[in-house]
């Protein structure tokens, strides 16, 4: 096991059987040689700094159905809601004075946002606040689309892969969707230069070591600027709502990993982190992640989009209470900054 996280610090990479077994032989020792080598990496490159995002949830009208995701098309209970622009840049507005610098736009697939209507908002958005990163995480479109909004001014595009092995993609998504479209769209995000980040669920219903191995293996080859890592969390109105959630420990152990394969990567300590665990957001940090994304939503929406069971969206989760934040980060040796907490290429 030393050895291999050795090789993983030297080389930035390992074979996917190497992958496996790291993950599948973990143990308290590895997991705390693993996130000092990470933290150490990430003091490198972005000091003790923690970059925050605005997270503004858009709309959770989904034309997809995803196994595991609350605002899936089929489920009855959801209550649908969408913003206007007016709203949209309502939360702008909030965020700013607060030190906001990265707006992420997040929301379902919802037909109704045209690349006109998008455009416009990152227009509106750019033109306000021109100082500020806009992050789009609204799933999949066609090369022309993301290039229209790229052109329009949008600066970063989320789009987690969940699943870098397509067997596994299968079970987790309806026939309907296609892991090589997802893979396709990723391309071309980063073709567009869009900053690109994928990302998965640790835990999801059928992951084993072995996929695990692959997702590490895509990170590596594909070199996204983020990744977004958080526990899969069961949600009540899914067909996944009996499985188990993932856990804060392996969650932490792969946010290492992904630190000492790329010692630049914006990596967020997720929602769903804070989510299961009190101190979860901390962990993360202190596994190797720099960027924490609290929410900006109306009040309104924070309830209705409900990803999974439990979702946090008060107390440090909440945009507003970002000095709640900022001293839970200063009580693990950190520092909020308002900057634009772009990625730093070439280190
Ligand atoms: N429609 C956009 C945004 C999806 S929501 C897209 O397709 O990218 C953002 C992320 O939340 C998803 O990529 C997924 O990884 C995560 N998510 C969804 N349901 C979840 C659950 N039950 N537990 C944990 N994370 C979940």
């Amino acid at each position: 096991m030393i050895e291999l996280i050795n090789k993983l610090e030297k080389e930035q990479s390992l074979t996917l059987a190497e992958y496996e077994f790291l993950i599948e032989n973990r143990n308290e020792e590895a997991a705390k040689i693993l996130s000092e080598k990470a933290v150490e990496k990430r003091k490198e490159v972005y000091g003790n700094d923690v970059y925050i995002r605005g997270l503004i949830e858009i709309s959770n009208i989904c034309k997809n159905d995803c196994c595991y995701c609350g605002i899936r098309r089929g489920n009855k209970n959801c209550e649908r809601y969408r913003l206007t622009k007016e709203q949209i840049l309502l939360c702008c507005d909030e965020g700013y004075p607060l030190g906001y610098r990265t707006f992420v736009l997040q929301g379902g697939e919802d037909s109704h946002f045209s690349d006109d209507f998008l455009c416009d908002i990152i227009t509106s958005i750019k033109l306000k606040y021109p100082d500020c990163a806009v992050t789009l995480s609204l799933g999949e479109r066609s090369f022309e689309s993301y290039k229209k909004l790229r052109e329009a001014g949008a600066d970063r595009y989320l789009l987690r892969h969940e699943t870098a092995d397509k067997e596994h993609y299968e079970k987790l998504h309806p026939a309907d969707m296609s892991f090589d479209n997802r893979m396709e769209c990723l391309k071309n995000l980063k073709k567009l230069r869009f900053q690109t980040g994928c990302g998965f669920m640790v835990g999801s219903p059928y992951q084993t070591s072995a996929t695990l191995a692959k997702d590490l293996k895509f990170i590596e080859e594909f070199r996204p600027e983020m990744c977004g890592i958080g526990p899969f969390i069961p949600h009540k109105d899914t067909e996944f709502s009996n499985f188990p959630a993932g856990t804060v420990e392996l969650t932490c152990y792969l946010l290492s990993i992904v630190r000492l394969i790329s010692p630049d990567i914006l990596l967020p300590a997720t929602t769903a982190l804070g989510s299961i665990d009190s101190f979860g957001r901390e962990k993360g940090i202190l596994s190797g992640a720099n960027v924490v994304m609290p929410n900006l939503s109306p009040e309104d929406a924070k309830q209705k989009y409900q990803l999974y069971n439990n979702k946090l969206s008060s107390g440090a989760e909440a945009a507003a209470n970002k000095r709640m934040l900022e001293e839970r980060m200063e009580s693990i040796g950190y520092k909020i900054v308002t900057n634009i907490g772009n990625h730093k290429k070439g280190n």
